[in-house]
Parts: C-alpha cells; structure tokens; sequence
C-alpha cells in the first residue's frame, strides 16, 4: 500500500515532469518539426556495403507499401542466409570455442518500440527473432539461452549455422593463437602490442545495418551480425545495443554502425548521430561527429598507431526524416549502399577522418 501510494504519487510527478520536458523539446525544435511534417516523404534505404541487395529488396517491399521494418528485415535476411558473408547470421564466423553466436537489433519509429537478441545460438535470423522480442515480450534484450529458449517458442527452428569455410578460418586462428585473441594481461593506458595486433590473422568485423523510410513517413532499422570472429564466448559487441550499433527516431532520423563494437559501446553513437541530426547537422557531418569523439576516447596506446590514430576502424550510416543520406568512417575507404527508389542501390564513398596509408 505504502509503496504503491508512493509510485502513485511519483508517477504524477514524474509525469508533469515529463510533459514540461516535452513541451520545452518541440519548443526549441518547433521550426524544425513543423518543417518536416509538411515536407514531401521520400522513401530510401541505406546499409552497409554488403546490402546492395539488402536495400534493393527493402525498397522493393516498401514500394509495396511495407513497413519499413519489414522491409528492412527483409532485406537483411538476404544477407543472414548468405553462407558466403562470413560476418552475419549463417556461416558467420564463430567465438573462439567455434560456436556461432549472433546479435541483433531491430528499432521500429512509428512506434517508438525496440527488440534485441545478442550471443543467441542456432538461429539464422536473429533479427526476426529481435522483432518477435518486440512484440511479443515485454523486454527489450534478451540474450544467451534465454535468447534461444524464447526463439524456440515461437517456433524458430534451431540449425548448425558453422560452415565448413567458417570452421577452417576458426581452426587456423587457434592453430595460430598470440597476441591476436581477447585475452589480455594487466596492462597499461601505455602499453603497445598487445591484443589487437591487426596485421596477423584475419579478426574480421562486419555486420549489416539497414535503416529506412516507408511510404508513410515510417523509419525503422535493423543491425544483424555475428560480431568480432573468434571472440569470448558471450561477448557482446555495439549491434544488439540500442543507442550504440542502431538508433531510430521517428521525428529525426536512424543511424546505425559496423566496425569495432567496442569503441563504439563506449561511445553510444548512433543515439549521439540522431541526436546531432536533431540539432541540425546534415546526416554525414553527424557521422564524421561520431567518428571523431570516438577518436578522441581512445586512449589506450594498444589500440593506437604511432600517431596517436585508432588502429581500428568504425563506420556509420544515417538518413534524416527528410530523406537525406551520408556515412562516415574514422579510415578512408569504406562504402555504404543507397537505394532512393531504384531497381538497383548504388554504394556511396563514406566521409572520413584519416586517409589510410597516410
Ligand atoms: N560491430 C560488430 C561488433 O562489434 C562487428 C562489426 O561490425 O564488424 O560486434
């Protein structure tokens, strides 16, 4: 009694709070909003650079009239199947035990709802399954066994999702063992080569982001992979994490991300992307802002190169409610695919802070 009068009364308050918070947002960002919601509705989809196909079916779908968060699982499911991507879903490259473990994230605007599995086992699409724990649960994330269990009751047929190609990759790395796994021993903020050593054996990243706008104005977005190859088992990278590897506001705009999940975890830059884009910045200045404070966070001398530049690389992706695009990456190089409405997507060159090689 006493604690319900109490979450009674802290209900009130924090609802009046609340309101005077909102109120106070569309304030400053009236003109703004006011703006968008007379602008025309462009519909487009934006990945990574492994989802030519991705936005081409995600377009396809919302010219259909999908959603575009059906349109964008979709489109990811394409690459989740792909045995040949070896970064996400099947045939994804596994922990260092050689077991597959997937993450996944899905954020749907319209609605303001999101779903996350991460370290799940035995299923292809964990982004189908990050949509079931939307809308089918009361929870947000769910991860490890739990993940699975919940997969399985909704009918989710459990599978071997390690290749024959990804096994063989997993059994050089530990054939190869050095300072190339996860390991570390105490260290400090100076020490060098240690983990990370990034010029021996393959330590891939990749995973798909897709985000897009549906007919409707509606924006939602998906990220999908099997994280960091070889990684502890358990371990949880930036992609399931909302905030960090996707972040979806309906009144703004989506951001999602591929690369070192770690430096992004600490960095929350998705939610950061949409929040500069909030403040006015074009979706590729907002990229190039998440780029830099990661650069600006990483301290530890291991994970800098002898000009005191990330050894490690982190790529964003973002669209604004009015249909604007742009990525970037803290290392030259990196592409994004585009689709405004054509039969095929197109990649884009990303902005970035470094050229590499320089
Ligand atoms: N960001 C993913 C992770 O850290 C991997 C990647 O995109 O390469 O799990």
């Amino acid at each position: 009694m006493h604690s319900s009068i109490n979450r009674r009364k802290f209900f009130r308050s924090a609802t009046a709070a609340g309101v005077t918070a909102i109120v106070a947002g569309h304030a400053t960002n009236a003109p703004q909003l006011m703006a968008q919601s007379n602008a025309p509705i462009k519909p487009i989809a934006i990945a990574s650079a492994n989802g030519l196909q991705a936005t081409a079916k995600a377009m396809s779908l919302i010219q259909e009239g999908a959603d575009a968060l059906d349109a964008v699982i979709a489109g990811v499911n394409i690459v989740e199947d792909d045995p040949k991507d070896q970064s996400v879903g099947y045939g994804g490259l596994p922990n260092e035990d050689g077991v597959v473990e997937l993450d996944a994230s899905v954020m749907h605007g319209p609605t303001g709802r999101g779903g996350c599995v991460a370290a799940l086992r035995n299923i292809k699409n964990p982004s189908k399954v990050a949509k079931v724990v939307m809308e089918r649960s009361d929870h947000v994330l769910i991860v490890g066994e739990g993940a699975l269990r919940f997969a399985r009751a909704h009918g989710f047929q459990e599978e071997n999702l390690l290749t024959e190609d990804s096994r063989k990759a997993w059994l050089q790395w530990k054939e190869n063992l050095s300072t190339t796994d996860d390991w570390l021993p105490p260290h400090d903020i100076d020490a060098k080569n240690i983990g990370m050593n990034l010029k021996s054996v393959i330590r891939n990243h990749g995973t798909i982001n897709c985000n897009a706008i549906d007919l409707r104005g509606g924006i939602s977005g998906c990220t999908t992979t099997s994280g960091l190859a070889f990684k502890i088992p358990g371990r949880v990278g930036d992609s399931p994490i909302l905030g960090a590897g996707l972040y979806v506001d309906n009144e703004v705009g989506a951001a999602g991300s591929t690369g070192r999940g770690e430096a992004n975890l600490l960095a929350c830059s998705s939610v950061m992307i949409v929040e500069y884009m909030r403040q006015s910045k074009s979706p590729e200045e907002a990229c190039l802002m998440a780029c830099k404070r990661i650069v600006a966070q990483t301290k530890m001398k291991r994970l800098l190169d002898d000009k005191g530049r990330p050894q490690f690389d982190v790529n964003f992706y973002a669209i604004n409610r009015r249909g604007e695009f742009g990525g970037a990456s803290i290392w030259s190089g990196a592409k994004y695919a585009i689709n405004t409405g054509e039969k095929q997507s197109r990649l884009m060159e990303a902005a970035f802070l470094f050229k590499r090689g320089s």
